[in-house]
């Protein structure tokens, strides 16, 4: 496998070489390439991404990415965007369950869902006009985004329990009408069971009773708030690992960002990364690596080994370094 390895700004440059560690001690032929990009970059040369970044990533299998800073600068493109869409990335899946054992807010711990977020479009579409008075942000929907993240969305809950919650807005926003009657349409033709529910008040649900959802699809910006707030039903930001899907590119990121709060300091939390790094052997189908690596998660947490997000001593490089050595003695 050909992986281009991007560890970005803040703590995508604790994370990434943690989950790194974890990947060579699964003693894989993979031949990492090193993708320097972001905020970082961006203030040294004037360019968060160049098109040769771009090229280096599409000569790869997949990419692995850590995090980059987006400052709220009207002249800086946001980094992640431009991949999305020059990857063409268009579903970013989610999976949020618990592993114990971390507590999240609920003492119940039965709740296993994936949000499947489109990726391209909707708020995030890039299309801005900025000015002094006023600034307008275009929310595009198109058929055609929202067939292919209605099938893939389908597909998933083929796999798992035929049930699929729609999520939207669209008794306001009316573009989100047409999500939804294609999300409908395609769930119909494929004989899932579905239901839809209004953004806000999902909100609500998701977070009280997740239990009752499993695959739920959604527009950009809604997938991207509703998943941020699972993070608090597991246990934290430092936990939530991500994949985005293209029809030729695949991308694997912690959902959270750079956290540069807590950046230099070596207490980030690793998991989500490593757990993005699981995804990953998933999808290139290392499938007994990547139930090796949960089998090592699971080990450490129970063993204790975490860091201060979830009341541990451990710092990131000790949690990476502990979960590759247990690897490497199960391998031997
Ligand atoms: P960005 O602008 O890059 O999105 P942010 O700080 O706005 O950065 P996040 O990076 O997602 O957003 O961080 C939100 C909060 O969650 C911060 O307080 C951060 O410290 C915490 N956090 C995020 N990721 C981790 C992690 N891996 N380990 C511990 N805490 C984390």
């Amino acid at each position: 496998m050909k992986l281009a390895v991007v560890e970005g700004d803040g703590i995508g440059k604790e994370v990434i070489p943690a989950t790194i560690e974890v990947l060579d001690s699964l003693g894989l032929d993979i031949e990492k390439i090193p993708v320097e990009l972001g905020y970082g970059k961006w203030e040294r040369t004037g360019s968060a991404i160049t098109d040769e970044d771009i090229s280096v990533m599409k000569s790869c299998d997949c990419v692995l990415f850590g995090a980059v800073t987006t400052p709220p600068d009207p002249n800086y493109k946001s980094v992640l965007l431009t991949i999305r869409k020059e990857l063409d990335m268009y579903a970013n899946i989610r999976p949020i369950h618990p592993l114990p054992p971390v507590k999240g807010i609920h003492e119940r711990n039965d709740f296993n869902f994936i949000i499947v977020r489109e990726n391209t479009e909707g708020l995030y579409s890039g299309i801005e006009d900025i000015g002094s008075d006023v600034s307008t942000t275009t929310r595009v929907i198109t058929r055609k985004g929202s067939k292919r993240i209605a099938d893939y969305a389908c597909k998933l809950a083929k796999n798992r329990m035929n049930k699929l919650t729609i999520v939207h807005k669209s008794n306001v926003i009316k573009s989100d009408k047409l999500f939804l009657d294609v999300c409908r349409q395609a769930a119909t033709d494929e004989g899932i069971l579905y239901m839809d529910e209004l953004v806000d008040s999902f909100a609500y649900k998701l977070i009280s009773s997740p239990w009752n959802y499993d695959v739920i699809v959604t527009t950009n910006l809604f997938g991207d708030i509703l998943s941020d707030m699972s993070g608090a039903l597991v246990g934290g930001l430092g936990l939530l690992p991500s994949a985005n899907i293209g029809d030729r590119y695949a991308f694997f990121e912690p959902v959270h960002g750079s956290a540069p709060d807590i950046a230099g300091r070596n207490i980030a939390n690793p998991i989500a990364a490593i757990l993005s790094l699981k995804m990953l052997l998933e999808w290139h189908g290392n499938i007994a690596e990547a139930a090796i690596v949960e089998e090592a998660l699971d080990t450490a947490l129970n063993m204790g080994v975490c860091t201060p997000d979830l009341g541990g001593r451990n710092t990131t490089s000790e949690v990476g370094n502990l979960i590759a050595k247990y690897i490497s003695t199960r391998m031997e």
